[in-house]
């Protein structure tokens, strides 16, 4: 296993640590372009087999859902950073992660490969992130001393 990835957004209220199942080198790394990503400027990265924390700071989550609802982006409500996208199936979360927006140990010279999802079903886009996404665990936090 190799070493645990953290970041934040701008403020620091959402934390995020990724644990990779694999070298970071071949964890992949998109630019989603949908319009929301587009705006946010978003990388994002996603693996089955790592594990992601995401610890907020009382207050600090804002979910928002746009086109079909399905997922729950989360955004800094101090900052308005664009942090993860998540949704529960079978009783688990998953996610991908804003690697840009948390500034995550690693990435930094990684090049997106641009993605389009625009003809997915909604069949398809679940079975998509299921197979793709991260699974997780979000916690929200007392604030820190
Ligand atoms: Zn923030």
């Amino acid at each position: 296993m190799t070493q645990v990835l953290t970041g934040h957004c701008h403020c620091g209220a959402i934390r995020v640590e990724l644990a990779p199942g694999r070298p970071v080198a071949e964890l992949p790394v998109r630019a989603c372009q949908c319009g929301f990503c587009r705006r946010h400027g978003a990388r994002t990265t996603s693996d089955p087999m790592s594990r992601l924390n995401i610890e907020a700071a009382p207050g600090s989550l804002n979910r928002y859902r746009f086109g079909r609802r399905a997922v729950d982006a989360l955004l800094c409500e101090e900052c308005g950073v664009y942090v993860a996208s998540m949704l529960e199936a079978d009783g688990a979360l998953l996610a991908t992660l804003n690697v840009a927006g948390v500034d995550l140990d690693g990435f930094e010279d990684r090049t997106a490969e641009p993605v389009t999802y625009d003809d997915e079903s909604d069949e398809e886009r679940l079975a998509r992130r299921k197979a793709r996404w991260t699974p997780a665990v979000l916690v929200e936090t007392l604030p820190s001393a």
